[in-house]
């Protein structure tokens, strides 16, 4: 069977310092998903995980079945120079392949010595306008260090937000050949964080969530959705943002999936054969 229409819940837990927001998220989010019974993707910064590994190993312990973990670099290191037009056209430059290597290595070996997580996933800091489409260099290096899937194309042509629901999941061997077959699944719509900053109220939000999933149900769409650690509780100490949105989505018929088992089906239905 192929692929519904899927919201893939993915959440950038990445406050690189010990921080009381974190621990709350981490207590509270999984409970949330718990109580829906609907998975989720915790991409975790190298930092992060050791400032509350206390945090992230009980969630491991009692949610490993609903909660996928996955990386976001070591110390949030950009692959792609940003030119961001909203903020001012304030340039922010991309690092040296080597270092990206050694960061995405190195988290991938925490991830698997504290967590006994194998990492096949990576969301990219920032996300950029076309993700890895122009850089063969750094989808060779993701895929010599195991990754599998990205969230890497973040942007439009200005690096800015929020980038449209028409930019689908690919393959980036399907659109070029030679790529190594690494499936991208491009952050779409907002960052939550950028459209909380401008927004004033849950409501609005919400209204904006709502529409979206309106959107990728009527269109039959793959909804990559990012949220952040540290900006859950904006207007919302309760989180019952991802509350309503989950609910919204289950009643429209969007399945909910973690972005591994969506890479998991994709792969499959490709024929392509997964490394345990
Ligand atoms: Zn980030």
């Amino acid at each position: 069977m192929r692929t519904k229409t899927a919201l893939l819940i993915g959440y950038d837990v990445e406050t690189p310092y010990r921080s009381d927001v974190t621990v709350k998220f981490l207590e509270l989010a999984p409970k949330i998903h718990e109580e829906y019974g609907v998975p989720c993707t915790f991409f975790v910064l190298g930092k992060a995980l050791l400032y509350h590994l206390d945090e992230f190993k009980r969630v491991k312990e009692k949610y490993s079945y609903l909660i996928d973990f996955q990386q976001h670099t070591f110390s949030h290191i950009l692959f792609k120079t940003l030119v961001i037009e909203y903020r001012n056209y304030k340039l922010i430059k991309g690092a040296h392949p080597k270092e990206i290597e050694t960061e995405v290595r190195i988290t991938s070996e925490l991830l698997k010595a504290l967590l006994g997580v194998k990492c096949i996933g990576l969301t990219t800091p920032w996300g950029y306008h076309r993700g890895l489409l122009d850089r063969p260099d750094l989808l060779e290096i993701l895929w010599r260090n195991g990754i599998r899937f990205t969230r890497s194309w973040g942007r439009d042509e200005r690096d800015s937000l929020p980038l449209s629901l028409d930019v689908q999941p690919f393959w980036y061997d399907e659109l070029v050949s030679g790529y190594p077959p690494i499936l991208e699944c491009p952050i779409q719509g907002w960052h939550d964080n950028a459209l909380k900053e401008r927004l004033k109220s849950r409501e609005e939000y919400l209204d904006y969530v709502k529409k979206t999933i309106d959107y990728t149900a009527e269109k039959n769409l793959v909804w990559c959705y990012v949220q952040h650690d540290h900006s859950s509780f904006w207007n919302d100490p309760e989180m019952k943002i991802v509350e309503e949105m989950i609910e919204y989505a289950l009643d429209k018929g969007v399945q909910i999936m973690s972005y591994k088992e969506f890479y998991l089906k994709k792969a499959e239905e490709r024929g392509l054969k997964i490394d345990e």
